[in-house]
């Protein structure tokens, strides 16, 4: 059963990414040179993430929801509500809980040290949104492993919520057009590209702003909420804008190098 779970969450998520993909193709927001070069160091990021960390802590993960399972684990098995109110609430809880711990990344000099290779990249597309550092991952694996035993998340629900979690983030990340009215209407319910370009934005007052990956709520909520024209946004930050500084391995070792500074006092 649960392998059948995974089997068809991993068809249905390879399917809309191709879909994103073609989408990028067919109606791009901005031209792009290198684009599969891009997209091959960005990627290289995720097969890291995936092969290391991911493999690892998936088998952990699915040990973990059977024990949980069988031993009543967790604040939603302290009442009996019905299965889809249990969803809910998981769903609502664990994205909140990403929303602050997102923005966690951002204040926390330890945590931005691994983050910023996630907002260094100068080019924003669905790729984009594979390219989190090693290090992240292992972090954020390990904390969200415990916000799952607290809330007593089962393993159906995690399925759902991160397969619609995982396409809402590749795709507003991706490099696709909506009209400003069609992303009005995506960002009532969900973090939209429009949305989530802001918090790609090289200025670093708008770069801490947006930090919702799920429901887009959760930054008006928080005063965190930001809006700007997409089509001024330059992407990136104030530092690590050389191609020497968006190499592979740069960016591999970024976080153990001095804290960046803005590259027009460097110039
Ligand atoms: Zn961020
Ligand atoms: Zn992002």
């Amino acid at each position: 059963m649960l392998e059948i779970g995974f089997s068809f969450q991993e068809g249905m998520a390879v399917g809309l990414f191709v879909a994103i993909m073609l989408f990028e193709s067919l109606f791009p927001f901005r031209k792009q040179l290198g684009r599969w070069r891009h997209f091959g160091k960005n990627a290289l990021f995720a097969a890291i993430n995936s092969g290391v960390t991911g493999l690892a802590t998936a088998g952990m993960n699915i040990w973990l929801f059977i024990w949980m399972e069988e031993n009543g684990i967790g604040l939603l098995n302290l009442w009996e509500i019905p299965f889809w109110a249990a969803a809910l609430v998981a769903s609502l809880s664990f994205d909140m809980w990403l929303y602050w711990w997102h923005r966690l990344n951002h204040v926390a000099p330890f945590l931005w040290r691994f983050h910023q290779v996630h907002h260094n990249d100068t080019t924003m597309d669905m790729s984009t949104a594979l390219r989190f550092h090693p290090g992240e991952i292992v972090l954020s694996s390990i904390i969200n492993v415990v916000v799952i035993v607290v809330l007593g998340v089962s393993i159906e629900m995690m399925v759902v919520y991160k397969l619609i979690f995982n396409v809402n983030v590749l795709f507003h990340h991706s490099n696709v057009v909506l009209s400003d009215r069609w992303d009005r209407w995506y960002r009532f319910f969900l973090v939209s590209p429009n949305m989530h370009r802001v918090h790609h934005s090289r200025r670093m007052v708008e770069t801490n702003s947006n930090y919702a990956s799920g429901l887009a709520l959760w930054d008006r909520l928080f005063g965190s909420y930001r809006e700007r024209d997409p089509d001024e946004i330059v992407f990136g930050l104030e530092y690590d804008r050389s191609e020497d500084e968006q190499k592979w391995l740069y960016l591999l070792k970024r976080p153990f190098r001095p804290k960046g500074r803005p590259a027009s006092k460097r110039d």
